[in-house]
């Protein structure tokens, strides 16, 4: 029996990649449950899927560790760190999620997997199929080999494809997250390398605060917390066309309330 935990933000397909594992193990004839949760979700949390793949009859869907854990944003941490335990295979996204969420996971997991899905997806083929990239390293991790998972893919989205090229992106993307699963190696440098790599900077003697925009959605809330209204929304733009936040450093009296709100760790604070 192989339990896996899936958890990212809505809109990211965790379903999907959970679907398409779930049919490539019952083309090999094995038993499976699939339980998605958007409930969670529906109040500013995260999308999870509850899978499971046995030889025999699964007794019950819900389980309480996970063998192997797919995070893949920051949000994901809190869901699934309940789950974790010193076997756990632990597969990020390490383009998305920062160091200071995954170091209290990666001393805990049998062994973590960083994968750049975000980075690469946006690099090379598109954001919305990142999903595609974490599909390839986890089928990896679950022996699945690249045919098979192709198989299931074209079962589970079939005509959803809506070019042939769009077919193929996802393939490729698939395709290159297994090969980077294949290929891991824990002194590579994709492993662990969770930080952020564009970023802004505001300084003085006292502290540092950081904004890394590949992260922040513009949910204005570190706007709305600042107790000294010491964060405003700037005309610069972010990746997804959001507004982004600006620090008045010599407002700023370094409570850290921006960085404790922001969801998906957006914003960092140094005191010096
Ligand atoms: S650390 Fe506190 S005072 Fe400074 S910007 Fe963040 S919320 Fe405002
Ligand atoms: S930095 Fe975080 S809290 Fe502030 S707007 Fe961006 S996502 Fe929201």
């Amino acid at each position: 029996m192989i339990k896996i935990l899936l958890a990212g933000e809505g809109g990211q397909g965790v379903q999907t990649v959970a679907k398409i594992i779930t049919e490539a193990a019952q083309a090999r004839n094995e038993k499976t449950s699939f339980i998605p949760s958007f409930g969670v979700e529906q109040r500013g949390g995260v999308s999870l899927a509850y899978i499971q793949i046995a030889e025999e009859n699964i007794p019950y869907p819900r389980f309480e560790t996970a063998d192997i854990i797919v995070a893949f944003c920051n949000r994901a941490i809190k869901a699934i760190e309940n789950y974790i335990t010193d076997q756990t295979i632990f597969i990020y996204d390490s383009s998305a999620i920062s160091d200071d969420f995954l170091e209290p996971i990666k001393s805990k997991v049998k062994i973590h997997i960083g994968i750049p899905a975000q980075k690469i997806a946006k690099e090379k083929y598109s954001t919305k199929i990142l999903n595609m990239i974490l599909l390839g390293a986890l089928a990896h991790q679950l022996k699945f080999n690249l045919e098979e998972v192709k198989s299931a893919t074209h079962k589970t989205l079939g005509d959803k494809f809506k070019t042939e090229e769009v077919e193929k992106m996802n393939l490729d993307a698939l395709a290159e997250g297994l090969t980077l699963s294949e290929n891991f190696d824990s002194k590579s440098e994709f492993v662990g390398s969770g930080k952020p790599e564009i970023k802004l900077e505001f300084s003085d003697d006292k502290k540092t605060w950081t904004r890394f925009p590949e992260h922040c959605k513009g949910c204005g809330l570190c706007v709305f917390r600042c107790p000294v209204k010491a964060i405003q929304f700037k005309k610069e733009v972010g990746f997804l066309g959001n507004p982004l936040p600006e620090v008045d450093i010599e407002k700023c009296i370094a409570c850290g309330m921006c960085q404790r709100t922001c969801p998906d760790g957006a914003i960092r604070l140094e005191k010096k």
